[in-house]
C-alpha cells in the first residue's frame, strides 16, 4: 500500500534538512512513509550537523584572521561551499554540500567524542598541575615528559626560557613539532639552559594553533 521510495526522494529529503520550506516539498515528503520516517531520524542529526557548520565557520574565521596557517589552504579547500551553480545541476552540488557537511559532522564528532587512541599509560592522570617533569629542584635537567592528548593532526611544542625572562619573550631553546608527550634536547641545547627555567608545553591543533599551554618551571642543583 506504500508508495515506493524511488531515488530522487533523497533529494528531497536533502533540500527539507537544509532548511528549504515549499508546500510542495512538504506535500511530497509526507505521501511518502519512507521519507516521513528517515525525516523524523534525520532531525536529530541535521542538529548535529548545523552545530558542525557553526563550529566550521567560526574555525575559518579564526584562520583566515591568522595569515599563513599551515595546511589552511587545504581545509579550506575541504570545507568551503561550492560556487553557486546552474540550476539544472542542482542535485550535484547538493551532494557536495551534503559531503562537505557530513565531514565536518564527523570530524565534529570525533573530536568530541573523546576516544582518541590512548598512547599507552601515558594518559592517566588530568591534572595539569605535577604531571610536568623537571618540575621544582632536580639534579640536572635531561628528557622533558608531560601528560596531555595529542588533538587529531596536531602536535606539541615545548619552548623553555630562563626563569629570569618573566614575560616570556625569548626562548632559549624550542623543539620542533612533537607526536609524542615527551622530548630530549641535544647536549648542545642543554648547555644552553641556565640553572632555573620557565618552561612550557603548547598543545597544538592541525592548524599549528595552540590550543592549551601547560606550564613548568624548574631548577638544577648541580
Ligand atoms: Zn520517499
Amino acid at each position: 500500500m506504500n508508495e515506493p521510495h524511488p531515488p530522487e526522494h533523497e533529494l528531497l529529503l536533502a533540500r527539507a534538512l537544509a532548511g528549504e520550506s515549499d508546500s510542495d516539498l512538504a506535500a511530497q515528503i509526507e505521501g511518502c512513509a519512507v521519507c516521513r520516517e528517515r525525516l523524523a531520524a534525520l532531525a536529530a542529526v541535521a542538529d548535529r550537523l548545523r552545530t558542525s557548520g557553526e563550529l566550521q565557520r567560526s574555525v575559518l574565521r579564526d584562520a583566515q584572521q591568522r595569515a599563513g596557517a599551515p595546511g589552511e589552504e587545504r581545509v579550506a579547500a575541504v570545507v568551503r561551499p561550492p560556487a553557486p551553480a546552474p540550476a539544472r545541476r542542482a542535485p550535484r552540488v547538493w551532494a557536495r554540500l551534503a559531503a562537505a557537511a557530513l565531514v565536518c559532522a564527523l570530524a565534529w564528532l570525533w573530536w568530541h567524542s573523546g576516544t582518541a587512541p590512548s598512547r599507552g599509560d601515558l594518559f592517566l592522570g588530568s591534572e595539569a598541575a605535577g604531571e610536568l617533569s623537571p618540575q621544582g629542584t632536580v639534579a640536572e635537567f635531561g628528557t622533558f615528559t608531560w601528560k596531555a592528548d595529542l588533538p587529531p593532526g596536531g602536535s606539541f611544542r615545548v619552548s623553555i626560557f630562563d626563569a629570569s625572562d618573566t614575560l616570556h619573550t625569548k626562548p632559549l631553546v624550542r623543539s620542533d613539532n612533537l607526536g609524542q608527550p615527551s622530548w630530549t634536547p641535544t647536549p648542545q641545547q642543554l648547555a644552553l639552559l641556565p640553572d632555573s627555567i620557565y618552561w612550557e608545553v603548547e598543545v597544538l591543533d592541525a592548524f599549528q594553533q595552540p590550543q592549551d599551554v601547560l606550564p613548568g618551571s624548574a631548577s638544577r642543583s648541580r
